[in-house]
């Protein structure tokens, strides 16, 4: 039987503030009313300024995988060549989409704990003379492996090769959590969730369009009718729904979108980066005797948002996920994909607090010991002092 506050600690869902859920916790509206077409409007140049771009965003009553889709059916027609920068489990499974509707998918080999070298992405796209290669796919934050990836200089290195590819990055896991510029960096297309930074219920994604991928729409004969960009696009946001608008998400959305204003974007960021590196200081604490360490290898690579942490060979990662949460009501991340059993994960995003993760450490380390895991010791201890220091 479960007890007090259940810790959840996985990178996504993440925890829904009580502001936000006493905002969905109204009568719904009509959707084609001016209620909602004001609502709808203030969360649209929210959503605009988190995904720091003046370009079209579109909305979606669905997960993170619709909005892969979304931007594969309309982008592109069958044969056309997509190279994907290998990052781990949601990168691979987001080309294999691609490939069931019949892409060619080429992998940019990398390995998994390293962030994607853009030299590397360079050399093979200049080695791409006539331009097969119609998009590059990026995973900002690859979610399996806590490895961030550099966004600026992948985008640096297509313009270096001198090649005309889309951009497309998957900022699921790293939107509203840490930094991110769509404009600035380049980005084609931005596929997003709700369900992590943006603190909401599973069940909203986006895409954000630059005019080049608007224009790319026009050639693209993948079939599409619910994902349909040029359907659901009115002259800057959305005018068109395939049915019911999702009322109830904007109501959450609406006040996420507050929420992140009223703390402002860059403490919130700093948030995350604090709570992060206060958990990495665990993780190197446990270190200490041959314990787990952490599995992003690259230093200033780690992930703001989730710690992939890999246990000693011989050690299962899952016993240690699953007596946190049987014993100590604490929900961790599992290893995904070649990972399983190797890794757990510890999500710390969204709307989080130093207790919150001092608590999680706390846990987990009674975790390493039950599981007969070798570990160092006063990885609590250790993460306190950094937030001291560090409020
Ligand atoms: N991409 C990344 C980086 C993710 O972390 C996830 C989910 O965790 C997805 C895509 C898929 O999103 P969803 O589960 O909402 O379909």
């Amino acid at each position: 039987m479960a007890h007090g506050y259940h810790f959840f600690m996985n990178p996504g869902p993440t925890n829904i503030p009580e502001r936000i859920l006493r905002a969905m916790d109204r009568g719904t509206i009509d959707f084609n009313g001016a209620q909602f077409k004001a609502i709808a409007e203030e969360c649209f140049a929210g959503l605009q300024r988190v995904f720091k771009t003046t370009q079209p965003i579109l909305a979606y009553a669905a997960t993170g995988h619709g909005a892969w889709e979304a931007a594969l059916v309309n982008l592109f027609s069958p044969g056309d060549k997509l190279l994907v920068i290998e990052s781990g489990f949601f990168s691979l499974n987001w080309g294999m989409r691609g490939q069931a509707f019949g892409l060619e998918v080429e992998t940019l080999p990398n390995d998994w704990r390293r962030a994607a070298d853009p030299a590397k992405l360079e050399t093979r796209l200049r080695e791409d003379r006539d331009h097969r290669i119609k998009a590059v796919l990026a995973v900002h934050n690859e979610t399996s492996t806590g490895v961030a990836h550099p966004v600026a200089e992948l985008r640096r290195a297509i313009d270096a090769a001198r090649h005309p590819a889309l951009f497309l990055v998957d900022t699921i896991s790293s939107l509203a959590s840490f930094d991110f510029r769509m404009d600035e960096w380049g980005v084609d297309v931005v596929v997003a969730g709700g369900q992590k930074g943006l603190m909401l219920p599973t069940g909203m994604a986006f895409t954000a369009i630059s005019a080049k991928a608007l224009a790319a729409t026009a050639a693209a004969t993948l079939p599409r009718v619910y994902w349909d960009w040029r359907r659901l696009l009115g002259e800057a946001s959305q005018a068109y729904w395939n049915g019911t608008a999702p009322v109830h998400f904007f109501y959450g959305l609406q006040e996420a979108l507050r929420m992140l204003e009223e703390e402002g974007l860059d403490n919130v960021f700093a948030r995350h980066h604090r709570l992060a590196e206060a958990t990495r200081r665990a993780v190197r604490a446990w270190r200490q005797n041959d314990g787990p360490e952490i599995f992003a290898t690259d230093p200033g690579s780690e992930s703001d948002t989730i710690t992939a942490v890999l246990v000693p060979e011989g050690y299962d990662a899952d016993k240690v996920r699953q007596l946190a949460l049987d014993k100590f009501n604490v929900s961790l991340g599992g290893g995904l994909d070649r990972l399983r059993g190797r890794v757990f994960r510890i999500g710390h995003l969204g709307d989080l607090n130093e207790p919150m993760v001092l608590g999680t450490i706390a846990a987990v380390e009674m975790a390493l010991e039950l599981a007969g895991v070798p570990h160092g010791r006063g990885a609590v201890q250790t993460a306190m002092e950094y937030l001291t220091d560090a409020s």
